[in-house]
């Protein structure tokens, strides 16, 4: 069996359970704090600095966001939802933030543990960690964005390149994991076409089984962006027209290749 180190620590938003979202069945999704990447068009832009954080909003209330976690209080938490399945698909346990590979240590002995007892597991990763296919063994599905293919641009915009983003999602489909990769499409940021010809010709050799999801960029963070205490970059952005949604999509799904949008 897997050992795991239950003692292991990291600090975590909030752990939601009995969603459908993010994975088959039900589940719970554990929201990590931190991430290393600064995508301006950020919904949760309180997850990105790692440790607390403290939101003031509008009527003066405040919230600390942020709060350190074992591996063992995690999984005490989850376990008493294990008895529940949905359409007999067993009860899983997402990982998401923020970034939860960037809080290595934590993420690693939490998979571990969780496969320990059993629990179907998913990921969602920007893709960025060097130490990433270590983990696959304890993943079942993984969700990995695609936020620009064009290394430059890709830095420029989220502070990081693409390179180990491209090398991590091609390991997952080789490893045989469920592989969803999501694509936020921001006006102006990475919705030509050039860029999603340059997507669909990455993901073609990869389209058995794969799937990918067009995610419409919404102005909906920006409360937060404010709460933080800072301005909203993207403030003069319109959200793309379903037109554009579509015809995106159908760069894609040229290829063969299945795409939902939401
Ligand atoms: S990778 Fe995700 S959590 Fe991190 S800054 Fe970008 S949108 Fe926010």
């Amino acid at each position: 069996m897997n050992k795991y180190n239950e003692n292991a620590k990291g600090i975590i938003i909030n752990i939601k359970h009995g969603t459908s979202k993010e994975g088959p069945g039900w589940r719970s999704i554990i929201y990590f704090k931190g991430c290393n990447f600064s995508c301006p068009w950020c919904g949760s832009p309180e997850s990105i600095p790692f440790g607390k954080t403290e939101l003031t909003y509008e009527d003066g209330s405040k919230e600390i966001v942020g709060k350190e976690i074992t591996v063992k209080e995690v999984i005490q938490e989850i376990l008493p939802y294990q008895r529940f399945s949905k359409d007999n698909l067993p009860y899983g346990v997402t990982l998401s933030g923020g970034e939860p590979t960037a809080q290595w240590n934590f993420y690693f002995e939490l998979l571990k543990g969780l496969k320990y007892f059993n629990f179907p597991t998913a990921v969602e990763t920007n893709g960025s960690s060097p130490q990433f296919i270590k983990s696959l063994p304890y993943l079942d599905l993984v969700f990995c964005d695609i936020k620009h293919m064009n290394p430059t641009t890709h830095k420029k915009l989220v502070g990081k390149e693409n390179k180990q983003v491209l090398y991590n999602i091609k390991k997952t489909y080789e490893a045989g994991k469920d592989l969803w990769i999501e694509i936020p499409v921001i006006p102006g940021c990475n919705d030509s076409e050039e860029n999603f010809q340059d997507i669909a010709d990455y993901l073609f050799p990869m389209k058995d089984g794969l799937k990918v999801e067009l995610l419409k960029y919404g102005r909906h963070g920006i409360y937060k962006w404010k709460a933080l205490g800072k301005d909203y970059p993207l403030l003069h952005l319109i959200p793309p027209s379903n037109r554009k949604m579509i015809a995106l999509a159908k760069i894609i799904k040229n290829k063969g290749i299945k795409v939902d949008i939401s």
